[in-house]
């Protein structure tokens, strides 16, 4: 039988660029991120993650939508069900960001979590990572 795993997020500020562990870009110098710590069972190990707002808040959804445990879903799995939202809803060709990754596309985003709570910060945090579209 799988240890229960315990999660305690808190919103932090960025005092040097992270990896995010969910997308694999970078968490910049800054900007606000969500710290994980799991604990496995009592007294188990201990997993600390640093994940972008925007990605937290997709993975959260994930397992709202999909009445799993936050804390035991997988990455594989959460850019599976994001490509399908993204084939049935982005126009192909249409949505430049889509090609760098799932969690940035716009379009899911706004599908999936405008109506949630923190929808400001979450399109906050992925124009901090957006990148190099700005100029
Ligand atoms: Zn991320
Ligand atoms: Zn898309």
């Amino acid at each position: 039988m799988a240890a229960k795993v315990t999660e305690k997020r808190i919103q932090r500020k960025a005092r040097k660029p992270y990896g995010c562990d969910v997308c694999g870009r970078t968490i910049l110098e800054n900007c606000d991120y969500m710290a994980c710590s799991r604990l496995y069972g009592q007294g188990g190990s201990i997993l600390k993650l640093k994940r972008h707002i925007h990605c937290d808040a997709l993975v959260r959804r994930y397992a709202e939508q999909h009445n799993v445990d936050a804390a035991e879903v997988t990455v594989a799995e959460v850019v599976e069900w994001l490509d399908e939202t993204c084939k049935t809803e982005c126009l192909p060709g249409f949505s430049p960001q889509c090609e760098q990754d799932r969690f940035s596309c716009g379009q899911i985003i706004w599908n999936l979590l405008r109506h949630k709570p923190g929808y400001g910060a979450v399109v906050k945090s992925i124009n901090e990572t957006g990148g190099n579209n700005g100029e």
